[in-house]
């Protein structure tokens, strides 16, 4: 899980330096899969998982999570792309997300992105041997509720090892001292989305892309962690 995480990283960081105007959602996934499939002959997790039809989800301003990448899709300025996808190596999964800026972003924009990974290393300072979940979730939804962003509840960070999606669910929200207590060796994702407006979201009709209901702009950051004694170490910056 460490050699595949550290290429979805760097695989992360290719692809969003490759997103700019004018470039469909189509291209930078054909990138990812010529990088993790020719280059480093890995695995993509995500690619027929369940049956989805790509490399990377990859979602666009209202877009949550899960959007199938297409030619129609053209990156434009101002907007917020979020690259969701996973590298399996050894029979083994890791699974990342980043959200990126199309050249410039309004304030609001760049201010939703910075605090939604800001909330995934608030998480990372409490999650060590012994915490419970609940403590884990309430430090992300306080970092973003005290910056005035609501956290989608639907979708959740898991466990993760053999299967890309494991238990136990890991919320980003609860209840500090409430929860599953992780332990050292434990290996989870850890998720937070946030949206600008309301937390509710629904599924379009293509059953795969999770949108905002009230069509306010979404982000998302991700990373495979694994539990050690007295913290993390982070799989797959
Ligand atoms: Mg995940």
């Amino acid at each position: 899980m460490r050699i595949a995480g550290k290429v979805l990283g760097e695989v992360l960081n290719l692809v969003s330096a490759a997103a700019k105007p004018g470039v469909t959602t189509k291209e930078l996934d054909e990138y990812a899969y010529e990088l993790i499939v020719k280059e480093h002959k890995m695995v993509p997790s995500f690619l027929h998982y369940d049956g989805f039809p790509a490399t990377f989800c990859i979602s666009l301003d209202d877009e949550v999570v899960h959007g199938i990448p297409s030619k129609k899709r053209i990156l434009r300025e101002g907007m917020l792309l979020k690259l969701d996808g996973g590298v399996g190596y050894g029979g083994y999964q890791t699974d990342a997300a980043r959200t990126v800026a199309i050249g410039e972003v309004s304030a609001e924009k760049r201010r939703l992105m910075d605090v939604t990974k800001e909330c995934f290393f608030e998480g990372m300072k409490v999650l060590k041997n012994g915490t419970r979940l609940g403590t884990l979730g309430a430090a992300i939804q306080a970092h973003a509720e005290k910056n005035g962003f609501s956290v989608v509840r639907e979708l959740t960070g898991h466990g993760i090892g053999t299967d890309v999606h494991e238990d136990p669910d890991v919320p980003n929200y609860g209840k500090e001292g409430h929860g599953l207590r992780v332990c050292t060796n434990m290996v989870i994702a850890v998720e937070p989305m946030l949206n600008l407006g309301r937390r509710e979201i629904w599924q379009k009709n293509d059953g795969w892309t999770i949108v905002t209901r009230d069509g306010s702009p979404s982000a998302h950051y991700e990373n495979t962690v694994v539990i050690t004694d007295d913290g993390v170490e982070i799989l797959t910056l």
